[in-house]
């Protein structure tokens, strides 16, 4: 397995001069791919450094392999703009001050402001790197449930909430996510995802590239349907340059091709669970190859030759992503993903699309099949635009409309935590004008960046180096079964709160218990309720024990590797507490710091199934009755004449680490990518400067000429944007970018999910003389 890229530090000047040498093993926080690390840290203790991190060999799962943001975990570490302690606001300044004294402000404030306005009068806001940090995952409850509101937004409906949404109406959970195969299949189709750039996402696969080589190198074939030719379709067997928005479509299309040759073939081992396939089969009839080529750009006959290549491999899965999936049709699209897999006999089969089974368990693992409740959406409804609830949150895009279109019922307190939603969310300005304008704003994040600048205290969490690990959310979705703790590499600092301590605190100060309340308040009787409902579930592997003798196993040291013992004990493999010796548990994964294995994904159907039947509910009336929506807009997408997508870069992780030197440096990468076709028709000039406009906003970007993106689109990264006055990110403000959220459109969204539309937006461009920045229209 090759190493894409070493950090080796050891020839700065600030190496440490004396002290003993280590070598630590963790996984890569940073994204999906979870990466093992291998690092060596030099120093006397109190005053260690990190010289080199490459990738660990050892690992069980990415054996060697890194990309290079992992290497950068030291710089992100050493970053002097990187906030070590909390600061305050005042006077329109942020200042440093001590831990107690931003407690106290909180706790003056925030308790006093629900007092008066009521629960309803406080958002949180949850960003993406929440999904990569165990203390997150497992201490977030705790502050929303302290908070009590509904507000609740995250980058959920600016990524996947629609793939979500579409497996929990069908397979019964929201983390019903079938994941392709990739070690074993022979044809693989990605869909709106770049894995050389963005190394996978719902789909925790490290070396993903290396394992779309595999496929080829063992005689199978990749297919990469995208408006752009990335790396991914670079390395491809088939580029299928489809139109923006339009995935639906070519699935629809795919389904009626199939069933016009007769290759609807489920297979026995799906058919006895699948419910509704000649009813779905029959909606989708009116969309055939024909119908749907002018609105996807796609010729029918390569359409029906994809069908036709996937349903005779011997196994094959198609993969979408996030250009599937920040479309107005987005959960739709997901939908017919699973029906794709599903008629070619490649559901729940090795080399097709299967269910992980998580090892510290998940919504998949417990209870019963033929015992889940059918889910649904809104429990609620935004006041603005009346918009429901999705999963427990609203969409990020009504964000700004909750604070100031709400009139009386508005936002007054905003929290954030390790998210920036001014650069992430649509209609960028919007928002950013509506945080200044909140009565009080509390983020936890290690930046003063475009969002947090509005914030009246930020709590910075420790680095990365310095927290622990575990997967909790993406190895529910990884192609093995597989295991990985990391305990943290470099301490603490004197009196620096670790970030479930941070986050607890929040909550418990929320809830009326003041500034000087201890953070492991709660975390007894947590972890108890947790004992308890486990013993009290039939279908627990401690169903019946004695909630003491697993109290007192655990032991009570308070934080979040006790919760992640609890939860691998309980789970599918777990150690259960001396019931299952060998098995896992939190002292096994430590004397493995480089991971274990528990083995290739093996079939699920039909314990996976939660839905209220049981069964695959493959004809969700939901999803069966959007396809009338989807067939009305085909004329409007005949006729789009300009469409904006974003695109990814292997040195980028959405916006927040622009502030790393050796990620940006070298050749400006916030460009505006034109097809050479429209750049001739519209003057663009490469280099030169592009007004880009949108029904919102208006921005300036630098042309690049490229015929790797289809005619009728163009492309903007996102996550630029930086530079804002007040913001403490003096690496990212020299390479500022411009923000391609100005250009979303808060009202466009896929009305299942609440997910924002931005791949596929209608734009202007024009040459413009200068570049200047943006502005909301
Ligand atoms: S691919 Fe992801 S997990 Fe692996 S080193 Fe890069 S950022 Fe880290």
């Amino acid at each position: 397995m090759t190493t894409e890229h070493d950090a080796d530090a050891t020839d700065e000047p600030n190496e440490p001069a004396g002290g003993s040498t280590r070598t630590a093993f963790r996984t890569c926080p940073l994204c999906e791919a979870g990466c093992g690390l291998e690092i060596t840290v030099k120093g006397a203790p109190g005053s260690e450094t990190v010289t080199r991190i490459r990738g660990d060999q050892a690992d069980v799962f990415s054996h060697g392999f890194i990309c290079p943001k992992g290497s950068t975990l030291k710089q992100l570490h050493d970053d002097p703009d990187r906030l070590r302690k909390p600061l305050v606001k005042r006077n329109g300044v942020h200042e440093e001050v001590e831990w107690d004294e931003a407690w106290a402000i909180i706790a003056d404030r925030l308790p006093a402001l629900m007092a008066e306005h009521g629960r309803e009068a406080v958002g949180v806001y949850l960003g993406n790197p929440s999904a990569h940090n165990l203390s997150a995952l497992l201490y977030n409850r705790s502050l929303l449930q302290a908070l009590g509101t509904r507000r609740r937004f995250s980058a959920s409906t600016v990524d996947q909430m629609p793939r979500q949404v579409a497996a929990a109406y069908v397979f019964g959970t929201a983390v019903s996510v079938p994941v392709p195969d990739l070690d074993h299949t022979d044809f693989l189709i990605i869909i709106g995802a770049n894995p050389y750039a963005s190394n996978g996402s719902l789909c925790t696969a490290p070396d993903f590239p290396g394992r779309l080589q595999a496929i080829r190198a063992r005689g199978g074939a990749v297919v990469v349907v995208d408006p752009r030719r990335s790396k991914t379709a670079e390395e491809a067997d088939r580029w299928l340059p489809i139109r923006p928005g339009t995935d639906a479509l070519l699935l629809a299309a795919m389904v009626t091709a199939l069933a016009q040759d007769g290759l609807i073939q489920p297979g026995e081992h799906v058919a006895p669970y699948l419910q509704g396939l000649d009813d779905v089969v029959a909606a989708l009839a009116p969309f055939t190859p024909e119908s749907v080529a002018q609105a996807t750009g796609l010729a029918a006959a390569d359409i029906r030759a994809l069908a036709r290549d996937l349903a005779a491999a011997r196994s094959g899965s198609i993969y979408g992503r996030i250009g599937t999936t920040t479309t107005e049709y987005g959960t739709t699209t997901s939908w017919l993903i699973d029906v794709v897999n599903v008629v070619t006999g490649n559901l729940d089969r090795r080399g097709g699309a299967m269910f992980t089974m998580p090892v510290a368990g998940a919504p998949t693992t417990r209870g019963k099949s033929r015992t889940g409740k059918a889910f649904s959406i809104g429990r609620g409804h935004t006041v603005a635009r009346d918009l429901p609830e999705v999963m427990g949150e609203y969409p990020a895009a009504a964000m700004a409309e909750e604070i100031d279109g709400a009139g009386d019922r508005g936002i007054k307190a905003m929290i954030t935590v390790a998210g920036n939603p001014v650069l992430s969310t649509p209609n960028s300005l919007q928002l950013d004008d509506a945080l200044s304008r909140l009565d009080f704003m509390v983020s936890v994040d290690i930046y003063l960046n475009e969002t947090t600048r509005h914030a009246d205290v930020i709590l910075p969490p420790p680095s990365q180096l310095q927290r622990d690990h575990y997967d909790v959310a993406l190895l529910q979705f990884a192609v093995r079964n597989v295991a990985n703790y990391s305990e943290p590499v470099l301490p603490l600092a004197d009196g620096q709160p670790d970030e479930w301590e941070i986050l607890s605190k929040l909550g418990l100060i929320a809830a009326g218990f003041g500034a000087g309340i201890e953070a492991s308040a709660a975390d007894e009787a947590g972890v108890r309720s947790m004992v308890q409902g486990s013993v009290n579930d039939p279908s627990s592997p401690i169903h019946g024990r004695d909630v003491d003798e697993i109290m007192h196993a655990l032991g009570d040291t308070a934080g979040p590797p006790r919760m992640l013992d609890f939860m691998l004990q309980t789970g599918p493999f777990g150690a259960a507490f001396g019931a299952n010796p060998g098995g896992a548990s939190l002292s096994l994964l430590l004397d493995n710091p480089h991971g274990v294995d528990f083995g290739a994904l093996e079939p699920r159907l039909p314990d996976i199934l939660r839905t209220p039947s049981g069964m695959i509910e493959l004809n969700h009336p939901v999803l069966v009755g959007d396809l009338d929506r989807l067939r009305a807009a085909m004329p409007v997408m005949e006729t789009q004449p300009l469409l904006l997508v974003g695109r990814r870069h292997l040195r980028s992780n959405n916006s927040w680490m622009h502030n790393i030197e050796v990620l940006v440096k070298g050749k400006a990468r916030c460009t505006l990518q034109v097809h050479p076709d429209d750049a001739a028709r519209l003057g663009l000039t490469d280099g030169g400067p592009a007004q880009v406009t949108s029904r919102v906003g208006v921005v300036e970007a630098t042309v690049e000429v490229t015929d790797a993106i289809r005619p009728g689109v163009v492309s903007l990264p996102h996550g630029w944007g930086h530079g804002q006055p007040g913001t403490r990110l003096r690496v990212a403000a020299e390479r500022a970018g411009v923000n391609s959220n100005v250009l979303a459109d808060h009202e466009a969204i896929d009305p299942l999910s609440g997910t924002s539309v931005l791949n596929g937006i209608p734009v202007d461009v024009v040459a413009s003389s200068s570049v200047v920045g943006a502005a909301a229209l």
